[in-house]
């Protein structure tokens, strides 16, 4: 019987934070919540900091902290800002840091707490799509495991138990296909943001779902998996998989394949991550099999989903080429979310981001946040070249 992880949630007021506090309510004696970290959500990360009574708590919104400064348990520190999240994730009672923030804001605290020492359990794919080489090569130069969390990535991390990377051939990361799977492509133009945010299988936070809904999250994961598990774009795959039970496979060189499933609850990666490598009894539903009938597999359309394309390249190009990929989305689903552009633009506008970059290889953390901060500025143009104009 080993001892209770101690763990600091980075983004616990959102999906995968909520999910891994539900973890800890299901295996106290194995997990500890030693601090809690959000954007804004105050309330929420006050209710959060009374039930666990962590260490210590963020808010990167600083206006917002005052509001619940003096309400936290005794015992509870309190930091702000970008610089209280370095805080968190360098919290000496740690051991495990879940980086559950979306977007980019996860990158330095992430690199801190590899830095301290801390084990990093990663859901935020954002991270290492951007400096997935800086990450990995930090990681094992301070002999820390980064544990995925990304479904896909944690079902591909329990398959490869015990094999080496020369066992590998492919990796099949499996995809939903989302809520267009089925829609014809001249159809996607006329796409609402609430059509898009009704994934098939998962509830997820906003930016997540819409980019399950143009397939940019499976591209994404494409470049995360290539960094987690150290093998080229070459093997790396995707499958359309709509009943998300299968959360991804990989295949051997002689030819087996082993999968992961679950029903999609990111409570079982999240639990994997945080007990491994033991595993532990929990109360989830578990899967049963002749209840689900049919689980079905199908080619992901090239045509109508051209995310999987774009990140292919960017991953195979490597560089500043992902991270500009990443910080172009990031600006346009918002666009799209708020009416001001259509369901394609989406991928229109990263392709063009993509084509004005000129690519520095082996960049710097430096360069990266340069080439984000470009690509962001670029994004932005380009969204307005293709502003939705109202009659
Ligand atoms: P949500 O939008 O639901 O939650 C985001 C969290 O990040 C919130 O707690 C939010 O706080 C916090 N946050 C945002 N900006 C900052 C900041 N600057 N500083 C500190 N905290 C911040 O996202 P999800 O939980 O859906 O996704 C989180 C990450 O996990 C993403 O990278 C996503 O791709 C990845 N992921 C998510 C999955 C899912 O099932 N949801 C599955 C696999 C991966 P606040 O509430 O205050 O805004």
């Amino acid at each position: 019987m080993s001892s209770k992880k101690r763990v600091v949630i980075l983004g616990s007021t959102g999906s995968i934070g909520e999910s891994a506090l539900k973890v800890a309510r299901d295996i106290p004696d194995r997990m500890e919540v030693v601090g809690l970290a959000a954007g804004r959500s105050a309330q929420a990360l006050l209710a959060q900091a009374a039930e666990f009574r962590p260490r210590a708590v963020a808010l990167h919104d600083t206006a917002e902290l005052e509001s619940i400064r003096g309400r936290l348990p005794t015992g509870t520190d309190c930091h702000g800002g970008p610089e209280g999240l370095i805080r968190l994730a360098t919290l000496p009672e740690a051991d495990l840091v879940l980086i559950s923030i979306v977007g980019t804001a996860g990158l330095a605290p992430a690199l801190a707490a590899i830095k301290a020492g801390k084990a990093l359990a990663v859901a935020s794919k954002e991270i290492l799509v951007m400096a997935g080489e800086e990450v990995t090569r930090e990681a094992a130069r301070h002999n820390v495991p980064i544990l995925p969390v990304d479904s896909e990535h944690n079902a591909i991390f329990q398959c490869l138990t015990g094999e080496p990377t020369r066992h590998i051939r492919r990796l099949i990361l499996t995809a939903s296909g989302g809520p267009f799977r089925q829609t014809p492509a001249a159809d996607l133009n006329k796409v609402v943001p609430a059509q898009a945010l009704k994934h098939p299988t998962w509830t997820m936070g906003r930016k997540i779902t819409i980019d399950s809904a143009t397939l940019f999250n499976k591209g994404l994961e494409m470049i995360e998996a290539r960094w987690l598990f150290g093998v080229p774009m070459s093997q790396v795959e995707v499958v359309v998989h709509p009943q998300s039970i299968v959360h991804s496979l990989v295949e051997f060189v002689d030819g087996s394949q082993l999968a992961q499933l679950s029903h999609s609850d990111m409570c079982f990666p999240i639990q994997y991550a945080v007990t491994y490598p033991e595993r532990l009894a929990n109360r989830l539903r578990p899967l049963n099999l002749a209840e689900v009938g049919s689980l079905t597999f199908e080619a992901p359309d090239p045509e109508k989903f051209p995310a999987l394309r774009l990140a292919r390249e960017a991953g195979t190009v490597g560089g500043t080429l992902p991270a500009v990929l990443n910080a172009a989305n990031e600006i346009a689903v918002p666009a799209f979310l708020e009416g001001r552009i259509l369901f394609p633009s989406i991928w229109h506008i990263v392709e063009a981001v993509m084509k004005r970059h000129s690519t520095v290889e082996h960049p710097s953390l430096d360069a990266i946040l340069k080439a984000d901060a470009w690509a962001r500025a670029t994004a932005g143009e380009e969204v307005a070249h293709r502003q939705i104009v109202c009659p």
